[in-house]
């Protein structure tokens, strides 16, 4: 499990502004827990059918139903037999796991390949997946054997009425979706929520989130964008997300150090190197938590400039921090305006 992730201090933060609603009148239930290597938390305003206990025990059982689906943590999930399976055959896979992929996929194809849900080979050689953190950096050699792997082009995706498949074209293909996970899975559990008549509540996954409503004060929700830096814990804007989706994907708490250098989890699938710009923190608000979660971490890879050029061009709300040799420098795109309330600190 790791413990030193961008959301971890994200639902931190999260918690610490609504400490605002315990003068509140409104009853809220919260409960918090652990997946998919990280830290959940959900706050619903008013009643939930079976009240605290109901809520906590199935949500905890969704949770553990998708990470048993989409984990590469665990060698039975259903995406591991894949990866494992050299066959290049149609694989059968669930709806879910088909729609997850075709998600990260189409995010591939806009965001110009820098999102690449097969680049996992490239994250394991680097000490980012389940694999051990390495000792030495891996030399060119390692990093053009793994990238024989990759390939968003050789994934296929075939989904019918009745039944889905995942269909590779070379044998040793391996698929991470650790990129889209936690969204996925903010997603699933506000669409639980919903199906119980819940209408006010905050779902948050590390980085990802889906909130509705009002919160018990009975006001709309506000969520922190933490400062970027794994000294302290701090915030570095707050935004209003009016019922969509936000997401923060960061390069400042996973990482490793080696010979004083610091490489970051995010890898560019086009030097299959960890990515060495300033960018540090990169945030997006949209409709689902799977499409911002896939597409903060493309805008990690592209950097500053070319990230923020993407999100104008695209519509897209989208907020940035980068390191500067003073502190930190926020951008913004036009669409994301309309969200913040403290746009830095
Ligand atoms: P994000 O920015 O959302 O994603 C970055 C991650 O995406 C990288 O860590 C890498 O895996 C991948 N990536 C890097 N570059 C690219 C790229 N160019 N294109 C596509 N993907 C890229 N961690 C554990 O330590 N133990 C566990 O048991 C564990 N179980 C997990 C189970 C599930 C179902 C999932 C989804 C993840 C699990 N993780 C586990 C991983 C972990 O919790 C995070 O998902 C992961 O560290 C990245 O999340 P993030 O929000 O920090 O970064």
């Amino acid at each position: 499990m790791l413990w030193n992730k961008v959301g971890i201090v994200a639902v931190a933060l999260s918690v610490l502004l609504g400490c605002e609603n315990q003068a509140s009148e409104n009853p809220m239930l919260e409960i918090h827990g652990r997946t998919m290597g990280t830290f959940y938390g959900v706050k619903v305003v008013g009643d939930f059918p079976g009240g605290q206990a109901a809520l906590q025990s199935e949500v905890d059982a969704l949770l553990k139903h998708y990470n048993d689906e989409i984990s590469t943590y665990d060698p039975n999930s259903s995406l591991s037999k894949f990866n494992q399976s050299t066959s290049l055959k149609p694989f059968p896979v669930s709806q879910d796991m088909a729609d997850i992929v075709i998600s990260a996929v189409r995010t591939g194809e806009r965001t110009h390949g820098v999102l690449d849900v097969t680049v996992g080979p490239l994250v394991n050689l680097w000490g980012f997946g389940p694999d051990k953190r390495p000792i030495k950096t891996p030399t060119d050699q390692q990093i053009a054997a793994a990238r024989k792997r990759v390939g968003i082009d050789r994934l296929h995706v075939e989904v019918s009425a009745d039944h889905a498949t995942l269909r590779k074209d070379v044998p040793e293909l391996y698929v991470d979706l650790s990129t889209v996970g936690e969204g996925f899975g903010a997603d699933k559990v506000a669409e639980f929520l919903e199906s119980k008549g819940v209408h006010n509540y905050l779902v948050e996954i590390a980085g990802a989130s889906r909130s509705r409503g009002l919160n018990a004060k009975g006001d709309p929700w506000k969520l922190a964008i933490q400062k970027p830096t794994d000294e302290i814990e701090d915030v570095q804007a707050i935004v209003r997300p009016d019922g969509r989706a936000v997401s923060t994907s960061g390069s400042y708490r996973n990482y490793f150090k080696i010979d004083g250098k610091r490489y970051s989890h995010i890898i560019d699938p086009v030097t299959g190197k960890p990515i060495t710009h300033d960018l540090v923190s990169a945030t997006v608000i949209a409709s689902t938590a799977l499409e911002a979660d896939g597409l903060d971490t493309a805008l990690m890879v592209m950097g500053p400039e070319k990230a923020l050029a993407f999100a104008q061009e695209n519509n897209l709300a989208v907020y940035l921090v980068s390191k500067t040799d003073t502190g930190f420098k926020a951008t913004y795109s036009d669409a994301f305006k309309p969200y913040l309330v403290k746009p830095s600190s």
